[in-house]
């Protein structure tokens, strides 16, 4: 296995305020990776409203979930944090010497000074397809992700469903009935509305009216499966009107869009109140000494889960983590507009 990442702190959650928490450390001269699920840096500004103004950010009367992220991006440049994306922080375990060993589900491991648990609502994961039996499916039948590029070669003569109405799902569906390899492609959603882009539905419509791919508006139900529950043969669904239907398939893709889910962050020992990690208010710290939790997964009285909250939360942490990992040195407060030091840290004159 690789050597462990040594960095001063491991932020877990590369939301808005785990990225702002990377600008705040900066300055102190602390380095910073970041470990986030998604593919890309955000959290639910990115993923729930990139398009969607908010106002309430000081001195930025407006400014969208995407330009937010772009603009927190751009601020902790300087300290170029390492981002770790697409992966899981699976495992924390604090060490006898206060340090930290951490790990991801991509197996990158870290050897961290202090953690910052900037994990919102938890990890975005793929929403799951619940039908019982599902788990006993052999490999290969179910893909919880889009299938891979080049499409596997093993489609010829099968009979696909893809189950979703976002980008992701109206893609992989529109991919498969162009491949031209699988007998029957099915697209399963409730109701023959969709959340995909306008490009997308275009696109859509264009292969259900050639007959490449088939809609169906109604919901998974149960398998139908060989005797010993491993191969797959039909997907039985209802629709609104309560009639059900057998539907024949050898492959399930459930694209059903990314939900938060507090995950492994349950298992690492830390007292969760109602989901939610119990902080003081000076240092912004669990009650493990060196883990801190900042943003929407902290909780304290007066909470307001509001970003503004959340950066000067991680301002605050930043300073604490500081007097942990240098209990020699007195840490100074200096302005961004007047010191030197930070000034030559950030690269500007
Ligand atoms: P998040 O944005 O939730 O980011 C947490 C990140 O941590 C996620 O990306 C997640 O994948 C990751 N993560 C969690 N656990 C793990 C793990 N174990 N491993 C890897 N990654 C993990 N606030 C305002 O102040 N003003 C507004 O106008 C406003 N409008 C909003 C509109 C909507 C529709 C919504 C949903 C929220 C709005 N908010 C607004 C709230 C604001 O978005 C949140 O307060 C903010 O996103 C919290 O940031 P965060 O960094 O704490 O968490």
């Amino acid at each position: 296995a690789p050597a462990p990442i040594t960095t001063d702190v491991l932020i877990v959650g590369a939301g808005p305020v785990g990225l702002f928490q990377v600008f705040e450390l900066g300055l102190l001269e602390l380095q910073a990776h970041v470990v986030d699920a998604l593919p890309q840096a955000g959290g639910q500004c990115i993923e729930l409203y990139p398009e969607k103004p908010i106002y309430d950010i000081p001195g930025l009367a407006e400014v969208s979930g995407r330009e937010l992220t772009q603009r927190l991006l751009r601020q902790c440049a300087p300290f170029k944090p390492g981002l770790h994306l697409d992966q899981l922080v699976t495992q924390v375990r604090p060490r006898e010497d206060g340090r930290f060993d951490v790990e991801t589900s991509a197996g990158t491991r870290f050897d961290a000074g202090a953690l910052v648990l900037a994990a919102g609502a938890g990890a975005f994961l793929p929403r799951e397809l619940r039908l019982t039996g599902i788990e006993h499916l052999a490999p290969g039948q179910l893909h919880q992700r889009r299938l891979p590029q080049p499409l596997p070669d093993d489609l010829d003569g099968q009979h696909v469903i893809v189950l979703g109405d976002e980008d992701d799902a109206l893609t992989q569906a529109c991919d498969l009935a162009d491949d031209g390899r699988c007998a029957r492609v099915t697209l399963l959603h409730r109701r023959d509305q969709f959340r995909a882009s306008d490009a997308l539905q275009a696109r859509l419509a264009a292969a259900r009216g050639a007959g490449r791919l088939h809609f169906v508006a109604a919901q998974p139900l149960a398998l139908h499966t060989t005797d010993d529950g491993r191969r797959l043969q039909a997907l039985q669904v209802i629709d609104a009107d309560d009639q059900e239907t057998r539907l024949e398939a050898q492959r399930l893709i459930p694209l059903l869009g990314l939900s938060p889910r507090l995950g492994p962050l349950a298992d690492w020992g830390l007292a969760l109140q109602r989901k939610l990690l119990p902080v003081d208010t000076a240092r912004y710290e669990t009650a493990h000494p060196g883990i801190h939790a900042v943003g929407d997964i902290n909780t304290y009285p007066g909470k307001r889960k509001l970003l503004l909250c959340g950066f000067h939360e991680a301002t605050l942490a930043a300073f604490a983590i500081a007097e942990r990992l240098r209990p020699d040195q007195r840490i100074l407060l200096q302005y961004t507009t007047t010191s030197p030091r930070l000034h030559e840290l950030l690269g500007v004159r």
